[in-house]
């Protein structure tokens, strides 16, 4: 299997070259040259993750040099659950539990594969290749955790001071001699600059430098693994297809369950649910595509306004019509999320975080309550408690792996916005 742009002016490349590269050289984003096309039957007397993973991803895996590791990779990737639960109180509904990895964010599964792949590109490299990271808080952890202690590689998180969550921060900054955080005296842009500059810079040559962010390949192709595998579980439970909802920003993890119901698996309708942040459902009902600056709504890590998946979305579906039946969206504004939160607090005592709170929204507000859908849940409450707690006026119990990483010890640096200081650190730190 080769990866292509979706700009089609790069040559195509293996899957380790895209992995590697992260962005194509044309500013596009890679994706398979064809989509392997699978029945039910190929998955008979699979249960687990790391099995269905390995089924469904080998032919993306097939001719290049990790094609052999991927068993490997799948087992070293897939090491948490991701249970798909029925509400009994709530109708016809489930909830696919992305949120179960050492940072309680389904960000953890994308990061947690690339770097499994990384690795093994790596073993052999004579020098470390480093990954920067700009966060505004979710992703720089995600990245962090997953690539923590590794060998040959290592991780530089940049982080605004004052930008991120206490419990954020912890995350960013409690890992092992691989992973440093700078804590930039600035805003998020400021971080992304530093990070651009640095991956462009001529100083900074003699460094393999690269980054991790949400749009590498690496990153999407694990995440259309819990879709295959909740379809299927519900295949098996009720002979009929899978239907999502799917909170939404930068649409990878949606295009992940574009890809797994273009590949065969039994889904059927895919439901995407934004905040305020209404690029999507609008260009869905207008044909219109205008992203913009993003607003800051209580769903932070899908404050989005450009979406960078969506080139993959339309690179799938070349007509608006095929798009337009392919999904439907809508928005969600804040105080619509925060009375999901409370109704679904006091009705089933279930807790939600601001992003998932969008899809049970949706689900509730624009679906026919008769038929069944499965609400994806992005992230844990307990990641979101300075929303959550005074809300329902309570506190949100911590998950074990969190609370682990909440009393670790702590490393940063604090460093300016000035490029020149940051470069210095890179080389010397
Ligand atoms: C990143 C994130 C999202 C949005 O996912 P996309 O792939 O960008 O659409 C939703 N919820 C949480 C908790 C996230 O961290």
């Amino acid at each position: 299997m080769r990866y292509r742009s979706t700009r089609a002016a790069s040559a195509p490349l293996t899957l380790g070259g895209a992995l590697t590269r992260g962005l194509a050289e044309d500013g596009g984003l890679y994706v398979p040259e064809r989509f392997p096309s699978f029945t039910r039957e190929d998955f008979a007397r699979v249960e687990t993750l790391p099995e269905i993973a390995r089924i469904l991803l080998e032919p993306f895996f097939a001719g290049d040099e990790l094609e052999r590791e991927l068993p490997a990779i799948c087992a070293d990737a897939f090491t948490f659950p991701i249970p798909l639960r029925p509400l009994p109180r709530k109708g016809a509904v489930s909830v696919l539990e992305l949120f179960h990895g050492p940072t309680a964010a389904f960000k953890d599964i994308g990061a947690r594969f690339l770097a499994a792949c990384l690795q093994r590109l790596e073993r052999d490299a004579s020098a470390p290749l480093t990954i920067l990271v700009a966060t505004s808080g979710d992703t720089g952890g995600a990245v962090a955790a997953a690539f923590d202690a590794r060998a040959g590689i290592e991780v530089r998180v940049l982080y605004p001071a004052g930008g991120v969550s206490p419990r954020q921060e912890q995350q960013l900054t409690c890992w092992s001699d691989n992973v440093r955080a700078y804590r930039v005296a600035g805003v998020f842009d400021d971080c992304q600059r530093l990070v651009k500059q640095a991956l462009t810079s001529s100083e900074l040559s003699g460094l393999r430098l690269s980054s991790a962010n949400s749009i590498n390949i690496g990153r999407l192709l694990p995440q259309a693994v819990y879709y295959a595998a909740a379809a299927l579980w519900h295949w098996r439970e009720s002979g009929q297809p899978a239907a999502f909802v799917v909170p939404t920003g930068n649409l990878g993890n949606a295009v992940a369950a574009v890809w797994a119901r273009a590949m065969g698996l039994p889904i059927g309708e895919l439901v995407l649910a934004t905040n305020a942040n209404a690029v999507i459902p609008e260009f869905l009902s207008s044909g219109e595509w205008s992203p913009r600056r993003s607003v800051a709504t209580l769903a932070s890590a899908m404050d989005v306004g450009d979406p960078s998946n969506m080139e993959r979305l339309r690179d799938l579906h070349r007509d608006f019509d095929e798009l337009e039946k392919s999904v439907r969206a809508w928005a969600v504004d804040d105080e619509q999320i925060r009375a999901q939160i409370l109704t679904d607090y006091r009705r089933c005592n279930e807790i939600w975080c601001p992003h998932t709170a969008t899809g049970f929204y949706v689900r509730d507000h624009h679906l026919d309550p008769n038929r069944h859908f499965t609400v994806v849940a992005t992230a844990h409450p307990a990641k979101f408690e300075t929303v959550i707690e005074p809300l329902l006026d309570t506190t949100v119990q911590v998950p074990p792996a969190l609370a682990r990483l909440l009393t670790l010890p702590t490393r940063r640096t604090d460093i300016g916005t000035d490029f020149d200081a940051f470069a210095a650190h890179l080389t010397d730190d």
